[in-house]
């Protein structure tokens, strides 16, 4: 495993346009890159991408990182050849005026926008304090009538995102756009591609519509019925000026993040004690710096995935990330290899007899 390949993968991803249900094209790629290392793959009805690697034993181990990215989508155009959008997933408006973006058409090409604002010039003073409401921003094609935006194959439905290339800021610390989830999937591929005998059958799910209510992983943990549920998706690192260091959540550089809760008050998932132990002995065992997470806000698809069926243990690894639901996003390509080497020692250690001595719990 490098931390190389997990760059290369990460940058093709992000290149990639994927906004909650329009993970088509990025299905695509991400069936390419498992395909060579499956021994089975398919694509289940709502578009989930599902590689299984078959195990020595019993059991089935899901792991999951969803392929969708938070984005726009266009809800009216104006006569004057103007764009208003409504958000896919949760955007914080002051990200958004100053980007360039990239709209989707109809035939599946790509327009460049800019998100305008009235400029400081001609606001009013109070104005120019308030942060800006969504209902207020539009995107600006540079056409200038409602048809002269659909002849380029806009229409109301048509879905953005921001236009961003991925950077390095030094040798493991990159920047770029929509690492939620990229870098949970490109984590998971090189996982998959490294594994060496897995007991259990592996499922790898990458998820569409995570962004949305977790959907994705929902329909997927029903139809693979794992008995062990992992997902990897980022975090909050607020390693940063002016967070005390008690609500940071987790640092950049520190090593995967341990899910023990997320979600507010919990309301997220609770990992399962036996398996947030294990991420924990496999990680001390072989050196493997790492973090313990608990979240204030937010949740993954491991949540979903424990309330299949009868329920499914579950856990889930992060790779800490800065600025989340932006297009600066900050992470470090080694805690992302190690986030990688990690699952890889989850699922070659689990087996039938761990699962049955640890996760079921039945009483006569
Ligand atoms: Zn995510």
């Amino acid at each position: 495993m490098n931390k190389n390949e997990i760059y290369e993968t990460l940058e093709k991803l992000t290149n990639i346009v994927s906004p909650s249900g329009h993970e088509d094209e990025i299905r695509n790629t991400i069936i390419e890159l498992l395909k060579p290392y499956a021994d089975e793959i398919w694509v289940d009805s709502l578009g989930n991408v599902i590689a299984v690697k078959k195990g020595s034993g019993e059991g089935r181990l899901m792991i999951a990182a969803h392929m969708d990215e938070i984005g726009l989508m266009i809800n009216h155009i104006t006569k004057t050849g103007f764009l208003k959008f409504t958000p896919i997933g949760g955007w914080n408006p002051v990200i958004l005026p100053g980007q360039r973006v990239l709209i989707k058409t109809k035939r599946r090409e790509y327009v460049r926008g800019v998100i305008g604002m009235k400029p400081p010039h001609i606001m009013k003073p109070e104005e120019a304090k308030q942060a800006p409401q969504i209902e207020d921003l539009f995107i600006d094609i540079g056409a200038s009538s409602r048809e002269e935006a659909e002849k380029l194959g806009i229409t109301v439905g048509s879905v953005a995102v921001i236009e961003r290339n991925i950077a390095k800021l030094s040798e493991n610390v990159v920047t770029g756009r929509a690492f939620d989830d990229k870098i949970g999937v490109a984590v998971m591929i090189e996982a998959f591609k490294n594994l060496e005998k897995p007991k259990v059958d592996v499922y790898a799910v990458a998820t569409v519509m995570e962004e949305v209510g977790l959907k994705g992983a929902r329909v997927a943990a029903y139809s693979i019925t794992p008995h062990v549920g992992l997902a990897l998706d980022v975090t909050i690192a607020a390693d940063i000026p002016g967070v005390d260091e008690s609500k940071q959540i987790t640092k950049l550089g520190k090593g995967p993040a341990i899910k023990v809760m997320d979600g507010r008050s919990g309301s997220g998932l609770i990992a399962h004690p036996a398996i947030k132990d294990t991420l924990i002995q496999l990680a001390e065992k072989h050196n493997i710096p790492y973090q313990l997470e608990v979240l204030t806000g937010g949740t993954t698809d491991a949540t979903i995935i424990q309330l299949t069926k009868e329920g499914v243990p579950t856990g889930a690894l992060s790779v800490p990330t800065r600025y989340i639901h932006s297009p600066v996003e900050v992470l470090n390509l080694e805690d992302a290899l190690n986030t990688a080497k990690l699952t890889k020692l989850f699922a070659e250690y689990i087996d039938m007899e761990w699962i049955n001595k640890y996760l079921k719990r039945k009483i006569k």
